[in-house]
């Protein structure tokens, strides 16, 4: 490692907010995302909802009981906390925290009200960016194509998208997928400049200091 190298480990862990409606490819977005970002890891959020199949514990989320959530609610175990449908979603707030002293940035797969809730307690290291699908038709077809939820839950997600949707504005970054390849494209480039930011840059004032000084 060079020297350059070595200085510029003091750079700030990003914290990347990843909203959409149910079905706007967010998931594939993600997983490309992780495996293109060796420096990067993905928030396990707790969940009161059943696992569909092929989820597993620990990895999509953390499926607790209902009391469960609410004695981790109430322990401030939670960075952020929602209700999303018909259940209970939060942020368990230990590993986030490990991981950006370790330098490490996070991925939170988490919807507006959690954005809203993270952009009170740390704005500062908060990238938040909304993906949108190519069309309503698409977002159907995607969330069908799944199958793994029931019609019924079906049906009520795609009227929930409307609302998910109209938060776009409360984000810095919007992405429209319509391919896949160009919006990974994009997610990585966004990555790529935030952490070109000053700010996130902490080395960045002993650099110059020494380059001044004819270094
Ligand atoms: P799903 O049940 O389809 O996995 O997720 C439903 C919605 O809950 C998605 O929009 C997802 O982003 C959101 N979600 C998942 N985990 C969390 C969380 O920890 N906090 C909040 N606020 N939303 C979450």
């Amino acid at each position: 490692m060079s020297a350059l190298e070595a200085l510029k480990q003091d750079t700030r862990g990003l914290m990347v907010v990843l909203s959409s409606p149910s079905g706007a490819g967010k998931t594939t977005l993600t997983r490309r995302l992780l495996a293109d970002n060796p420096n990067m890891e993905m928030s396990v959020s707790a969940t009161t909802r059943t696992p569909r199949p092929g989820e597993k514990e620990g990895v999509d989320y953390f499926f607790v009981t209902k009391g469960k959530f609410a004695e981790w609610e109430e322990q401030g175990e939670f960075l952020e906390n929602a209700r999303v449908f018909d259940n209970y979603y939060g942020t368990p707030r230990g590993p986030v925290e490990k991981a950006l002293t370790r330098g490490h940035d996070v991925i939170f797969d988490i919807d507006w009200q959690g954005a809203q809730q993270l952009n009170q307690v740390a704005a500062n290291d908060l990238v938040k960016i909304f993906i949108l699908p190519p069309n309503m038709r698409e977002l159907e077809q995607r969330l069908k194509t799944r199958a793994q939820d029931s019609p019924e839950v079906i049906a009520k997600r795609m009227s929930k998208s409307e609302n998910e949707i109209s938060h776009w504005p409360e984000y810095d970054y919007v992405i429209v997928n319509e391919n896949i390849d160009t919006a990974s494209r994009e997610l990585q480039t966004i990555v790529d400049a935030e952490r070109l930011r000053r700010r996130r840059q902490m080395w960045l004032g002993g650099f110059v200091k020494s380059l001044v000084n004819g270094g």
